[in-house]
């Protein structure tokens, strides 16, 4: 008999390897305590965390957490169903009513996680004879959602216009198309071109949906996202977004304009099988999007610690994914894996948190420590994370650019 695990052998043998030379394992931390949107105690020690999606810094927002805390002591700990059966309460309604207050929609559709909504909206959308065009550096859930449904996928090169309307051109011209965009790229914190992308889509008739995880809360006057900055909300006819990120808890949406939409809460498998949000969750959601609404300080602080981190951190010769700042995640290239994990470690031992990020989440093979900031974060913190890049490149023996 076959032992099915072994066909895992080669990635037990590479993180042994790893390991072996003495580093910390990048993806087995604990959160001892967290003190803040942007401290915890971790391996003991006071550690500045500049890894997480906290963008907005809203998990610690004293009206996020006694909505949920009064959610919790009315409806309690969780709704033991799904939406289409027992599991819609008054909260979740009041969460969809806050989106489409936030986005200005006249639909919104919560799921569990965003990558439900992704799953669900790829494989639901697009049916056989149909196309998905996505572009190759899509998130993992874009993927998965398309593998789980039936049509056609094209991929087109990443933030390439030119690619994307040549490979749409090649298509049936009365297929049903579906173009997936996201507004910012979360490995290496680019933004997509959506104006002119946006645009070739819409010559071709194709229907676009766009990624606003890591935008919302950020771009725009009213923190809607990239297309909201680019000015194409007329011509995007959905867009997916989490609460995982600057919303700070969990779950995900779609909000649409789309007279039909509605019948996705039928027909979406990921909406309808699945547990539905605890009433908690749904309320801190809540508080936390209208706030978001106004955040207009928090926006502009976000933007200024991400500038100089990112020309902080270039000033002193590391190599950086983007040439300007284009977003809240700051991701510096490491030469490969081993020195990668040694960087990762010197900087969890002189108390910063990154996310270590490598194939398969990465494009091209590349090995990053990604840094995304908070607009909580204070400048002294945002020097002393540069002056900790400084001295652990030493530790580790990263070669810095002069
Ligand atoms: N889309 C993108 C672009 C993401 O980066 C993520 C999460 N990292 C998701 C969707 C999924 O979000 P969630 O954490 O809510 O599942």
């Amino acid at each position: 008999m076959g032992d099915l695990f072994d066909k895992f052998d080669p990635i037990i043998a590479e993180k042994a390897a790893l390991l072996a030379t003495g580093v910390n394992d990048p993806f087995n931390l604990v959160m001892e305590k967290v003190h803040s949107p942007t401290e915890a105690t971790v391996n003991g020690r006071e550690t500045i965390l500049v890894g997480t999606y906290n963008y907005m810094g809203m998990t610690f927002d004293p009206d996020v957490i006694a909505a949920g805390k009064e959610a919790l002591d009315q409806y309690g700990a969780g709704t033991t169903g799904s939406r289409v059966l027992n599991g819609t309460y008054q909260g979740h309604r009041e969460v969809e009513e806050a989106l489409k207050d936030f986005y200005g929609t006249s639909h919104a559709m919560v799921f569990s996680t965003g990558y439900q909504a992704n799953l669900g909206l790829m494989a639901t959308m697009a049916a056989r004879g149909e196309y998905i065009i996505l572009d190759a550096d899509s998130h993992a859930s874009i993927y998965d959602g398309c593998a789980m449904g039936n049509a056609d996928i094209v991929r087109f090169r990443h933030n390439s216009v030119e690619d994307l309307d040549k490979r749409l051109g090649r298509l049936p011209a009365e297929a049903g198309k579906l173009v997936v965009l996201e507004g910012v790229y979360s490995m290496l914190g680019d933004i997509a071109p959506l104006k002119e992308m946006v645009a070739v889509a819409k010559k071709y008739g194709a229907m676009v949906v766009v990624d606003e995880a890591h935008g919302m809360g950020f771009f725009g006057p009213n923190g809607r996202g990239v297309y909201e900055a680019a000015g194409v909300e007329a011509d995007v006819d959905f867009v997916v977004g989490t609460f995982s990120k600057s919303v700070g808890t969990v779950g995900g949406f779609v909000v649409s304009n789309h007279p039909k939409f509605e019948v996705l809460r039928l027909v979406c498998r990921p909406y309808v099988f699945t547990a539905s949000l605890p009433p908690s969750v749904v309320a801190t959601a809540a508080t936390s999007i209208r706030k978001l609404k106004h955040a207009h300080n928090k926006r502009q602080h976000l933007w200024e610690n991400s500038r100089k981190l990112h020309s902080g951190l270039k000033a002193k010769g590391f190599k950086i994914a983007t040439e300007t700042a284009e977003s809240a995640i700051i991701a510096v290239l490491m030469p490969g894996q081993e020195a990668c994990a040694r960087m990762w470690s010197a900087l969890i031992e002189l108390g910063v948190y990154v996310n270590m990020a490598r194939p398969p989440a990465t494009p091209a093979g590349m090995f990053l420590l990604r840094c995304s900031l908070c607009a909580e974060h204070r400048a002294e913190q945002v020097d002393i994370i540069i002056d900790r890049f400084v001295q652990a490149a030493e530790i580790a023996g990263i070669p810095l650019n002069d």
